[in-house]
């Protein structure tokens, strides 16, 4: 009958998507559901609107899951040449920025596009503008899933659950995927926003307080940032940035995923150098210098290693007007280096070698790239993504509880898990 699908799909972001291409491609008579109007918004916007699709170097190492082994199987399944294939299949132009990660060179669109034309020749019908009021299950009945919509229900053998996390309420996030697992007896781990920035409040008794970054919004350092995650040491090496709350930058949302309420973060500013060695030396050879003159020479805005070296902005970022408002710098002697003695030099390698400070808050879910947490991987077999205790239940994409780091981890996972469901369903 027309309202009878072999597979349901709920949500049509890149998760979805790949689940119906996959099932399609097998014969499988799917419906593809949407409660949004514009199909594909998370793409659109994604990468600053060029689509970090993929990262070349996608491994289970760049996902957090409370059980990091769960994606090893959907990874290894769709990889990232997978996906890359399928692009060049549509003409599609695109580069590598940095790291392994792949942008389109115009416009995210071009994604959007070619997931539609891909659903276009295979039996995949797409509903968008549609809201699911419920599901029930009717265990004896091959159709098992019955999907209440406002005006109709739609019957199908299979339902995929791909609606994503709660990052961006404002193109259509909902709690939907959670609430269906709990439905059904799923577990969730607590979610929590992921890839976000860092906030400081205003509370001036606080070392660090937002004043001090907002004054300071704009600046960009190359730095390592780290923090603890398990009893381990997590770090990344890349750009910090300060904004008008507080850090934000490749680096801070990276180690923001792996940070939890009152957790301590450390930033070396100077990852390539030994500080206080440096220091030291500069106290033989350069004696007459002042420290601010020397700590300019070894913070610098980027990565001295990257190809931009070239474009190297020395100067800028380590300004004596910041060097004053900065918590652990500000009563510094203006001497020469000659004069400090060897105690000083210390503290002061170690305030820039291992700045230590705790975040107030995140920006939360509405700032938040991704979602942490989510569908229990326990509650799933990671060959196909099905619910063990729902015969015909699958969850792919965000709305499970595998992140991606930044860098096009996140598509690449949506795209694994999709794939991996679609040929199971
Ligand atoms: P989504 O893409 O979120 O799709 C879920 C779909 O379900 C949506 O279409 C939504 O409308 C629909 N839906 C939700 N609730 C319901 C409901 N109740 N009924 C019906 N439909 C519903 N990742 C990268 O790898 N590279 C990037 O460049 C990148 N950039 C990003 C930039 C931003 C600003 C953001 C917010 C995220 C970015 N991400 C990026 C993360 C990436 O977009 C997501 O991880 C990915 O889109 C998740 O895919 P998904 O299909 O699981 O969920």
């Amino acid at each position: 009958k027309v309202n009878d699908f072999d597979v349901i799909i709920i949500g049509a972001g890149a998760a979805g998507f790949m689940a119906a291409i996959t099932a399609g491609s097998r014969g499988k008579k799917t419906l593809l559901i949407d409660h949004s109007a514009k199909i594909g918004e998370k793409i659109r916007i994604s990468g600053g609107g060029r689509c970090n699709f993929t990262n070349k170097y996608a491994s289970p190492d760049n996902y957090i899951s409370s059980n990091p082994f769960f994606a090893r199987s959907a990874l290894a399944g769709y990889q990232p040449q997978d996906f890359i294939a399928l692009v060049e299949k549509h003409k599609i132009h695109f580069h590598e920025k940095k790291l392994g990660q792949l942008f389109c060179d115009f416009s995210s669109d071009v994604i959007i596009e070619m997931l539609k034309k891909e659903i276009s020749n295979l039996p995949v019908e797409l509903l968008s503008s549609t809201h699911v009021k419920d599901i029930d299950y009717r265990e004896e009945h091959n159709l098992r899933f019955d999907v209440i919509c406002q005006a109709k229900s739609f019957f199908s053998h299979s339902l995929v659950i791909a609606t994503g996390g709660l990052s961006i309420p404002q193109i259509g996030a909902t709690d939907f995927g959670y609430r269906i697992a709990k439905k059904f007896g799923i577990n969730i781990i607590d979610p929590y926003p992921a890839l976000v920035p860092f906030m400081f409040d205003d509370d001036m008794t606080k070392k660090y307080n937002r004043k001090f970054f907002a004054s300071n919004a704009g600046l960009s350092f190359y730095a390592e940032i780290s923090t603890n995650y398990k009893s381990k040491k997590i770090s990344f090496k890349e750009n910090i940035l300060f904004t008008h709350r507080g850090l934000s930058g490749p680096a801070v949302l990276q180690i923001s995923s792996y940070w939890s309420d009152g957790q301590e973060i450390t930033i070396n500013l100077a990852p390539h150098v030994d500080i206080f060695d440096y220091l030291i030396k500069a106290k033989k050879s350069d004696g007459k210098k002042k420290i601010t003159t020397i700590l300019k020479e070894i913070i610098y805005p980027e990565d001295l290693h990257a190809e931009s070296k070239t474009k190297l902005n020395r100067q800028a970022v380590f300004t004596d007007d910041f060097v004053k408002q900065f918590p652990d710098l500000k009563n510094l002697p203006d001497n020469p280096i000659a004069e400090m003695p060897e105690n000083l030099l210390k503290s002061i390698a170690n305030s820039l070698n291992k700045w230590t400070l705790v975040p107030d808050d995140t920006e939360g879910f509405s700032k938040a790239e991704v979602t942490a947490g989510g569908v229990d991987t326990n509650e799933l077999s990671s060959k196909t993504m099905e619910a063990k205790k729902v015969p015909g239940l699958y969850f792919v994409g965000e709305v499970v509880d595998v992140t991606g780091w930044l860098g096009g981890y996140n598509f690449q996972w949506a795209w694994a898990s999709g794939f991996c469901a679609g040929k199971a369903v």
